[in-house]
């Protein structure tokens, strides 16, 4: 008996609880239909048409389930400027993002930093005709005095009362509170769209405000809709990635986190104090982030229980499913016989009518190239891949700082071949025809989904940043005749080419570099006779370099960059800049020489490593007397040269 009563204690806590499910989506960036556009071929593994399938399932699984998005779903694939600059959306019209979510059933959603990169009417037309109400408190019409007395752009927060179920089948109403908050610097990347239209709060501040009224006013669960990631411990003002001080916030009960397109819990969080990857929590706090392009789906399960009169989290699972393995994770039969009505059957029809329309565009000329534009040769300083990238990028820049201060420094352009074979293979290389050029075709060339930025950089900063880049080349000795050009540890995409300067590069000299960025060889250079203009260059200069956001915001740990040297960030992805630089230069004619020489004293003989497209252009490096040597193992073309 003692053990019956020791079983009933804990049988009616257990018939009693409350199972709630909480599913987030975050960074979906219009990845509606498991496609992408740029290599026109199906990509299962991302969409919001498979993760709506993802959902069923979902809740199937749970009684009471909850569904949320964390924002960026506005902006990001060809499906998205198509929605904007093609179609356009009038009155009434219901966005193809917004209408997918309204047949899922989304109980809320939140605003992220690219819902406003197609200005803010184009969002609020979007959001318009949600079924769902759409939260942010820290992105406002105008600032008040305080978080209280600002007027907001959408609802700070939303109170949903929710009919639940416990184990026993009794009912409850539970009232959930979502909140919303994005980062600050939209006001920084979106300046040209929202100065004089629109305000930006700090994310802690405006939630330390909000979250005791949520309370007040009957909030049993606070859960933070934060586009934001998991950043810094403490707290500064205006910081982007603020999960952590979000988290210590008192009242707030769990976190969906995003903005950062990373995975949580996952092992890259593993170090952070207050940070428990295996119980999923933020300082105590259950948090979710899950990926991006709909990759995953984000799951916080809870187990909720009553005693006197308030609700407890007394227990919190949280998880990631990812696309890629949905089809172990489906049970078919539970979608066979569905508890609740399937969504995704919808979801599918409305994505698939978008991504007909999409598909014809992507596959319209945008323009015409006189040129092939490949990246076989990048290595040799023969490439008209990253010759392109290189005026385009300077092109966008000098416009953007033509009237400023900055407007009468030298500018340069700096590139990293997209595709430059390495450990990708010997696919893994840009090759567009001469001929005409389609949307498709820009995919091949820049491949990352980076923005322009330009760093404000010193001659001695562009000299490491050459060095750092330059080791990605093996040692070569004069001696020796069957030696690999390049150091296969390096990744390619920190090779980069500086346009604009010119230089020689003595791979004679010892790496001053390793693949990871640190300087092993500080006495060595490679680097011979940089100049800009003709002349030497004064180690004390100043330079604009033209790059992406990721690079000048220190990715890499090239010389120099970082926020503080940053002089221009642009919310335009790189992909869109070529794309217009493209179709004003109709046809296009590239110079593929790059601005560095590979030069010896005595000459040395090396392989390169490269796809064996390059076959049909080995007349562009002529110069280096190349002799075949056959294909090897993993398929890549071996060509030795000379110089
Ligand atoms: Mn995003
Ligand atoms: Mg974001």
């Amino acid at each position: 008996m003692k053990q019956d009563g020791f079983d009933t204690a804990s049988s009616i806590h257990v018939r009693t609880a409350v199972d709630l499910r909480i599913m987030e989506t975050t960074d979906l960036h219009v990845h509606l239909h498991p496609y992408d556009y740029y290599a026109d071929c199906p990509n299962p593994d991302l969409g919001l048409a498979r993760l709506a399938e993802l959902v069923d399932h979902a809740r199937q699984q749970v009684p009471n389930c909850l569904l949320f998005d964390n924002g960026d779903f506005l902006q990001g694939t060809p499906v998205g400027d198509y929605i904007a600059y093609d179609m356009g959306l009038k009155e009434g019209d219901l966005h193809p993002v917004t209408a997918a979510m309204n047949a899922m059933r989304y109980d809320a959603i939140t605003l992220g930093n690219h819902e406003f990169n197609y200005g803010l009417d184009f969002l609020m037309r979007s959001i318009a005709l949600a079924d769902f109400p759409v939260v942010s408190s820290n992105i406002l019409r105008g600032k008040g005095g305080n978080p209280r007395a600002d007027r907001h752009l959408v609802k700070p927060y939303q109170l949903l009362q929710r009919d639940v179920v416990d184990r026993s089948g009794q009912p409850h109403v539970i009232t959930i509170g979502v909140l919303g908050v994005a980062p600050p610097q939209i006001m920084i990347w979106e300046r040209q769209n929202l100065q004089g239209r629109i305000e930006a709060r700090d994310m802690v501040e405006a939630a330390r405000a909000w979250v005791p009224e949520m309370r007040e006013a009957g909030a049993d669960l606070v859960i933070l809709l934060a586009h934001s990631g998991i950043g810094p411990i403490r707290h500064t003002e205006n910081m982007e990635n603020a999960i952590i001080p979000l988290a210590m916030i008192e009242g707030v009960d769990l976190i969906l986190s995003g903005h950062a397109h990373r995975l949580f819990p996952s092992r890259a969080f593993a170090d952070i104090p207050g940070v428990d990857i295996d119980r999923g929590t933020v300082c105590g706090k259950p948090t979710v982030m899950s990926g991006f392009f709909g990759s995953h789906l984000g799951l916080i399960d809870l187990q909720l229980t009553r005693a006197a009169g308030v609700w407890h989290v007394f227990d919190a699972k949280v998880s990631t499913r990812a696309l890629r393995d949905a089809a172990n994770q489906f049970a078919p039969a539970l979608l066979e016989h569905p508890r609740v009505p399937l969504r995704s059957p919808k979801v599918r029809r409305i994505v698939a009518r978008a991504h007909d329309a999409v598909l014809e565009s992507i596959r319209t000329p945008i323009g015409r190239s006189e040129t092939p534009i490949n990246s076989f040769f990048a290595y040799l300083g023969r490439s008209a891949a990253t010759a392109l990238v290189a005026e385009a990028q300077r092109a966008f820049v000098a416009r953007h700082l033509d009237g400023t201060d900055l407007a009468d420094l030298p500018l340069v352009s700096s590139v990293s071949p997209s595709k430059a074979g390495g450990l990708g293979g010997p696919r893994n290389f840009t090759n567009i025809a001469a001929g005409p050029l389609t949307l498709r075709s820009l995919a091949d060339l820049y491949i990352y989904p980076n923005r322009v930025a330009a760093s404000r950089l010193t001659g001695a900063d562009l000299w490491l940043w050459l060095e750092r880049s330059v080791s990605a080349f093996n040692r070569l000795s004069p001696e020796v005749d069957e030696q690999y050009l390049m150091d296969a540890s390096f990744p390619g995409y920190n090779f980069e080419i500086i346009y604009g300067l010119e230089y020689e590069v003595d791979l004679t000299a010892p790496a001053r570099f390793a693949g990871d960025g640190s300087e092993v060889n500080p006495e060595h250079s490679r680097i011979r006779n940089l100049t800009w203009n003709g002349a030497p260059i004064d180690p004390e200069q100043p330079f604009i370099v033209c790059t992406n956001s990721f690079r000048a915001q220190g990715a890499g740990g090239f010389a120099g960059t970082g926020p503080e040297s940053v002089a221009l960030e642009h919310p335009a992805i790189t992909r869109d800049i070529l794309r217009d630089y493209v179709s004003a230069s109709d046809p296009l004619v590239v110079d593929d020489r790059a601005p560095f020489r590979l030069q010896s004293e005595n000459g040395v003989q090396a392989i390169l490593r490269t796809g064996t497209g390059a076959l049909d252009y080995l007349d562009r490096i002529a110069g280096f007397a190349p002799e075949l040597c056959g294909v090897d193992k993993s398929g890549f073309l071996r060509v030795k040269v000379t110089f």
